[in-house]
């Protein structure tokens, strides 16, 4: 099985990448090292940005507590979309600490690369899923894959980048969008925040993936579950990472609540690129 080729970020480089024992060089020199847990840090200065509070590990332990947990019916619906994808190389963008894409990999196989900015995130990816590819890089500038390396490309509530996309994309391959639907978390929002239904996203996304991709399908995934007051605070800490003062005593102040948990989730084939 041939592996998808990363490309070189140093600057306009973008040339292939070739792994020796501990450490991927480019034809020019540039090299990044591989580090100890087995993923590559591909961040070029330009690239590095502040800590942002989403960063901390209070924050990532809800999150995993989270997935693991209350939404573990939301993402287990979510990668049963895949089932039609064509067999191949996996993409997740913006995969954090990689628990859809390491499902992904668990229920059809095949070869699985998850990509994000944090390098804490990352770290904790290598950490729990070994087999799988994990790389920092900021996909945002630049997605460092070789074309057309991907059947499946995949952004979770992540990042979006339509034209590497499509770059990185296989002609019969399918772009997986995740976003949050206009009712998730309604609950808490109203209760704690004082606000009502989100903006829907769908429309905004479809523009923005238009000029590369069409349209195949567009699922609403929505469960409605009771959830402790425990699991509500997990659930604004990975949604909402800082809240003001009067927002916590509200959190606090809540015991049990039904809570909506809603993605739309947009199935895209690529347009031939003439
Ligand atoms: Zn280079």
């Amino acid at each position: 099985m041939t592996r998808a080729t990363l490309l070189c970020t140093v600057r306009d480089c973008r040339l292939p990448l070739t792994r020796e024992e501990r450490r991927l060089v480019c034809p020019n020199g540039h090299s990044f090292d591989v580090a100890r847990r087995g993923y590559v840090n591909l961040l070029q200065p330009q690239d590095r940005r502040s800590r942002r509070p989403g960063d901390s590990a209070e924050v990532f332990a809800a999150r995993r507590r989270v997935l693991a947990g209350v939404e573990a019916r939301l993402v287990s619906d979510l990668v049963d979309l895949l089932a039609a994808a064509p067999g191949g190389a996996v993409l997740d963008v913006g995969c954090g600490e990689g628990h859809h894409l390491a499902l992904i990999a668990e229920r059809f196989g095949g070869e699985a690369h998850g990509i994000d900015i944090s390098v804490a995130a990352i770290d904790a990816a290598a950490r729990g899923h070994r087999g799988l590819e994990w790389i920092v890089a900021n996909a945002d500038r630049f997605v460092p894959y070789a074309d057309a390396s991907f059947s499946v490309v995949a952004s979770i509530t992540g990042r979006m980048n339509p034209g590497e996309f499509r770059r990185v994309v296989r002609e019969d391959g399918i772009l997986l969008v995740a976003v949050p639907a206009h009712d998730d978390l309604v609950e808490l929002r109203e209760s704690i925040l004082g606000e009502g239904v989100l903006r829907d996203r769908v429309e905004r996304t479809l523009a923005n993936f238009a000029p590369q991709f069409t349209l195949e399908r567009h699922e609403r995934i929505r469960h409605v579950a009771r959830l402790d007051a425990a699991a509500i605070a997990d659930v604004m800490t990975s949604a909402y990472r800082a809240l003001r003062a009067r927002e916590r005593a509200r959190l606090t102040a809540i015991g049990e609540m039904e809570v909506t948990q809603s993605r739309d989730v947009l199935i895209f084939r690529p347009r031939a690129v003439h």
